[in-house]
């Protein structure tokens, strides 16, 4: 049976803490009449605001704004997306700070990006523009709300257009909160509006609406693959950030204490609700035994507990509905003849009762074309996989669908390069994992998405690129040329 879908009670949507089971908050969904209104706005705000034509050093004072009035409610938006999807409350401030750190970042890009003076080939000067798409869709998953909503938005703002955004159903409090801060800090009204709801509903009819001229999208493949379809249809572009199984490699050189720190970081922080959760570990055979006791005794003494607990390093599952597929997840491992090494349950006790717990699970014996080795679990849940030797390990790890990230222990520089080259993956880690920041360009290979975030290609997502020629010529044109 599929897990309870979000709470929707008439036309209201409601937040669950899921480390309490207690109602956060309450947001209207919006109707698809809302939607035709909000399209109809943005369009307005687009052509009538002033924003797209302001110059960029101006945009960039609002999207410093914008910034400035995130740092002055931090903690309470930190409190606000911990209540409503169980991070920690470390890891919502370090959300909170990316976002700001983003908006700061676009503010820059916005007013130094530069365009191209072309090669001359005839009596004109060639250059090329930077237009905005108009009113353009920005979806977001409910892992780290704040965070992906700032990576969408502050530079789709910087490129001129007016954002629909729409966050999931699952963490729907922290969107309208940018939108209040963002409209105080003097965006013009109807530059960011926040719909609600259902994605397979409200969320198809924002992508099919024939007012929504982009769609940049985080989350699952499936739901990317919808939506890339009907991107297609429309022949408009969709960025699509998506899934992963990233591999975690550790070769027989590697400084183990980093190796095995990183691989617990890397799958249990977040408790594996990471799209770039190195969920694949591969060890170098020699080690394996050694690598993966280690790994475990590290996972049995993790903390789990609420999010905003003294020392906490692993809080609940973002929703009750969620831990149901990561159950059926780790139950499906069974069935394949995995061997659960740790975890693979939902911890006893009374501290637990209430929230969607479930403990850091580690799995092995499987084949790497298993079901457990090839799907996203997005949650605490590990597998463990022997690799001979480097041409092994490059057939495991790219035998998947997808191709986000992967992290490499070595201590020979010669093979991270060699390694890291040969590994299907939009993001390469030697010695160390995870990174990621606002400057350097992210996304996905093969299924794992389409186009890339961050950085200032970031922001070029967001615009089309216009060719203008001014004529120089001292005579008429002639018809034959
Ligand atoms: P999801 O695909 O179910 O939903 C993501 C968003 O899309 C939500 O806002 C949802 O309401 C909306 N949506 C759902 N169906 C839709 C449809 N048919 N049309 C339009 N919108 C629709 O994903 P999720 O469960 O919220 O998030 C988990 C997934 O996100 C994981 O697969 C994870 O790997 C991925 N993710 C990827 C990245 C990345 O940057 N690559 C980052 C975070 C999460």
């Amino acid at each position: 049976m599929d897990a309870l879908p979000p709470s929707i009670q008439g036309d209201e949507l409601i937040s669950t803490d899921p480390a309490t089971g207690e109602v956060v908050g309450r947001v209207r969904v919006t109707t698809p009449a809302d939607l035709d209104a909000m399209v109809e706005r943005g369009w307005q705000a687009f052509h009538q605001s002033g924003w797209k034509s302001l110059l960029p050093h101006r945009r960039a004072l609002v999207l410093q704004a914008i910034a400035d009035g995130i740092a002055a409610e931090k903690e309470a938006l930190a409190t606000l997306q911990m209540r409503d999807n169980g991070k920690p409350l470390a890891e919502c401030r370090g959300m909170v700070e990316s976002a700001i750190g983003t908006f700061r970042y676009y503010a820059g890009v916005c007013e130094t990006i530069e365009t191209d003076v072309t090669p001359q080939r005839g009596d004109y000067v060639s250059f090329t523009v930077l237009e905005p798409y108009g009113v353009v869709a920005c979806i977001t998953p409910w892992n780290s709300p704040i965070m992906n909503d700032a990576t969408k938005v502050a530079p789709a703002l910087a490129a001129g257009n007016a954002v629909l955004l729409k966050p999931s159903e699952d963490s729907p409090l922290l969107a309208p909160e940018l939108a209040r801060i963002a409209l105080k800090a003097g965006l013009p009204e109807g530059m960011l509006q926040v719909v609600q709801g259902r994605g397979a509903e409200i969320g198809a009819a924002l992508v099919a609406h024939p007012g929504v001229r982009m769609v940049s999208f985080t989350g699952g493949t499936t739901t990317g693959r919808a939506i890339g379809r009907t991107c297609g249809d429309k022949l408009i572009p969709a960025a699509l950030e998506l899934g992963g199984k990233s591999p975690h490699v550790v070769f027989a050189d590697a400084d183990l204490d980093h190796a095995v720190a990183a691989v617990v970081a890397g799958i249990f922080g977040s408790a594996g609700q990471s799209c770039v959760a190195g969920s694949r570990l591969f060890v170098e055979a020699p080690i394996y035994d050694e690598v993966v006791k280690r790994v475990i005794e590290r996972a049995k003494t993790l903390r789990v507990a609420a999010p905003d607990a003294d020392g906490v390093e692993m809080g609940p599952l973002a929703s009750f509905h969620h831990r149901e597929r990561v159950i059926r997840f780790v139950d499906r491992a069974r069935s394949e003849g995995g061997n659960i090494l740790c975890g693979g349950a939902v911890p006893e006790g009374a501290d637990y009762a209430r929230g969607a717990y479930y403990l850091p699970t580690v799995i092995d014996g499987l084949p790497t074309e298993s079901l457990t080795c090839q799907e996203e679990a997005f949650g605490p849940v590990l597998v463990c996989l022997p690799f001979r030797d480097e041409a092994d390990l490059i057939a495991q790890g790219n035998a998947t669908a997808f191709g986000l990230a992967c992290g490499i222990w070595t201590e020979s520089f010669k093979r991270g390069w060699r390694v890291g080259r040969a590994l299907e993956a939009g993001s390469v880690w030697i010695n160390t994992y995870k990174q990621s920041v606002t400057t350097t360009p992210f996304g996905g290979f093969k299924n794992s998405g389409i186009g890339r975030e961050k950085g200032i290609d970031g922001l070029r997502l967001y615009a089309q690129v216009k060719s203008m020629y001014f004529g120089l010529h001292e005579q008429p044109l002639s018809v034959a040329r």
